[in-house]
């Protein structure tokens, strides 16, 4: 087994709050076991660009608690291509890096995995699943998630206020991508009359919401909350729909990015830290091209082929449960 002696170290893709406690976590352990730390900035940018700091213990002091990346974090283009992946794979070579470990969500793992293969394994890659959307098959937690709930839940229940003070019906649109699980938690959190999720058509047609906001309505109802994912969207036209319709006032916000930022929940900052130190121990291992997870209840690691293979079919007791949640 060849001994790992310098660990490249990058975040990508969106940010997510407890990447900061996830970085902390790798560069304390791995140091604490004698191995270097070269933190790439912007993603995998920060390879192509050759942009790099090297990370001792003091570099990752005050950031458990604190939201966004200090890596900063891109998409990048010029590492779709063939091309683009040569240059990265020649800085990391060129700086004795042996392994990569990428936080982000599964485009981050789909180019890690591309650039491990393209390097016959020469590198390792590990990666750490860091996104708000939860929507990584293979894994049951991913980073930030906790955190952009909680905020998404509080500005629900700020809205409700003064919904029900204007006796209005309210939309609010959650993040989430193309899943719905931002959007189930917070509906389920905050007594929402309605969840629109990208996995549930059905329970979102608009006709069916415009008659449930009517019954409400009639029953003396002070507000009628809908929380509609992302991948729905249209929450302006749907607002408009609702109140030409029914003569019933309806406002939509859209959270947006806010829900990305803040300081990151107790659960994030912990579980991050665990999947930080658990990277760098897999590492130790010997293992090679893996994804950190956490399943029934276990940090444990996946090859990254069989993880981004995976598919998760919505849980439907959220679904269900929302239902039997209705007052009727
Ligand atoms: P989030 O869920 O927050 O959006 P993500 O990791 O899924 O995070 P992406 O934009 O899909 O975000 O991917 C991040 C970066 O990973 C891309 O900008 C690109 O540089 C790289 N990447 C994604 N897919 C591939 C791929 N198939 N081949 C090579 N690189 C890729």
């Amino acid at each position: 087994m060849n001994r790992v002696r310098t660990i490249g170290l990058l975040t990508s893709g969106g940010d997510a709050p407890g990447m900061n406690a996830a970085i902390r976590g790798v560069v304390r352990c791995a140091v604490n076991n004698g191995i270097k730390v070269l933190g790439f900035e912007k993603g995998y940018n920060g390879l192509l660009d050759n942009e790099y700091r090297e990370m001792d213990k003091r570099s990752v002091s005050d950031i458990v608690d604190r939201g966004g990346t200090i890596l900063f974090t891109a998409r990048s283009k010029e590492f779709f291509d063939k091309e683009g992946r040569a240059k990265a794979i020649e800085v990391l070579k060129k700086n004795s890096v042996d392994a990569l470990v990428v936080l982000g969500g599964d485009g981050t793992f789909r180019g890690a995995k591309e650039l491990y293969d393209q390097c016959n394994g020469e590198i390792n890659v590990i990666g750490i699943p860091a996104t708000i959307d939860l929507d990584i098959a293979c894994t049951e937690y991913t980073i930030g998630f906790d955190t952009a709930i909680n905020t998404a839940m509080e500005g629900v229940d700020r809205i409700r206020d003064t919904s029900t003070s204007h006796e209005r019906c309210s939309i609010v649109e959650v993040m989430g991508r193309n899943a719905g699980y931002i959007a189930a938690y917070t509906g389920i959190s905050t007594g929402a009359e309605d969840i629109i999720i990208p996995e549930n058509n059905e329970y979102g047609d608009i006709n069916k919401i415009i008659t449930r906001v009517r019954i409400a309505n009639k029953k003396g109802k002070k507000h009628y909350i809908i929380i509609n994912a992302e991948g729905i969207g249209h929450s302006y036209e749907m607002a408009n729909m609702i109140e030409t319709i029914t003569g019933i006032e309806t406002r939509a916000t859209i959270l947006g990015h806010l829900q990305r930022g803040g300081s990151p929940t107790c659960k994030d900052r912990v579980y991050a830290s665990i999947m930080g130190c658990k990277a760098v121990e897999v590492l130790i291992e010997g293992k090679k091209n893996r994804l950190i997870v956490y399943r029934n209840g276990e940090f444990t690691d996946v090859d990254i082929n069989v993880g981004l293979a995976e598919k998760k079919p919505f849980p439907q007791y959220f679904i269900r449960t929302a239902v039997e949640l209705e007052s009727k």
